[in-house]
């Protein structure tokens, strides 16, 4: 079967570490142009040398996903360099769990902004061009949060619901247009997401926990892989993966 990645355009939000690093990294070995976003473009361009190095297309830029100009303008240079976009993967997330009562509100408002806003503009900045090709695919990157919620995780799994949410309404929204949609849900998977917990005990717990059943991000890319792969009339439209090993 062909692979259908091959050549393709695709766009990553949050590809400076973790899951959108490997994706990057699998999705380019197996044929696909990368267009890599996220806020430290020190790493990204770093990426994008090394994908070239090893004889793959990538470009990076600066990108706070927060910021809807800035997505756009993303999708925008990857139309302008390549002649189209095939895919968006939104995966750029923080998780800064906290119990409610805590009443971090800051983080609240940044967990809202990145994981939800962030996908919409990711939304926002391709769909014209997808809709004029009459063909794409969006893959947001949610959770198995976005499934369960657990002490701490209110907000975050609050966020990562809203993603399934809204992806489910896009995916029945864009049949006209020949678009697929794709969730992606990971369990534990071994990042950098857990630096960004403010609260000691939680990020104590969290460490131990995913250091013992937590397995690497090359488990998302092969997933986001599959996900491309398929032929153009197959839409998977979500994937739930975990550790082996992980109960929750
Ligand atoms: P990492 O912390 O390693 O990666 C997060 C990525 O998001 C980084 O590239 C970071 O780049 C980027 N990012 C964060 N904020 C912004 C922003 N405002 N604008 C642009 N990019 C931003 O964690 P993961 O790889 O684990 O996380 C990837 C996704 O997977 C997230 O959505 C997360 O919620 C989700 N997830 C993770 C799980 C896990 O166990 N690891 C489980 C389930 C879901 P930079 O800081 O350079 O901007």
């Amino acid at each position: 079967m062909e692979s259908n990645i091959k050549g393709k355009v695709v766009v990553i939000t949050g590809a400076s570490s973790g899951m959108g690093e490997a994706a990057a990294k699998h999705l380019s070995a197996l044929g696909a142009t990368v267009v890599l976003g996220a806020r430290r473009a020190d790493r990204i361009k770093m990426l994008a040398q090394e994908i070239q190095d090893n004889g793959g297309q990538a470009l990076a830029f600066a990108v706070d996903v927060t910021q809807r100009d800035q997505v756009k303008g993303l999708v925008d240079a990857a139309v302008a360099q390549f002649g189209r976009v095939d895919v968006i993967l939104n995966n750029a997330g923080i998780m800064p769990l906290s119990p409610i009562d805590r009443l971090n509100v800051e983080e609240w408002d940044t967990m809202i902004d990145v994981n939800i806003k962030g996908v919409l503009n990711g939304i926002a900045a391709v769909l014209p061009y997808m809709k004029d090709q009459k063909s794409g695919q969006i893959i947001n990157t949610s959770s198995v949060a976005g499934h369960k919620v657990f002490t701490g995780s209110a907000v975050y799994s609050a966020t990562k619901y809203a993603v399934r949410a809204l992806t489910e309404g896009l995916r029945m929204e864009v049949k006209p247009y020949n678009i697929r949609t794709t969730i992606v849900c990971p369990g534990a998977v071994k990042t950098e997401l857990l630096e960004h917990i403010t609260e000691a005990d939680i990020q104590q717990a969290n460490k131990e926990y995913v250091g013992a059943v937590g397995i690497s991000p090359d488990s998302f890319a092969r997933v986001v892989a599959f996900a491309i792969s398929q032929p153009e009339d197959v839409d998977i439209n979500e994937v739930i993966f975990r550790p082996t090993s992980q109960e929750l």
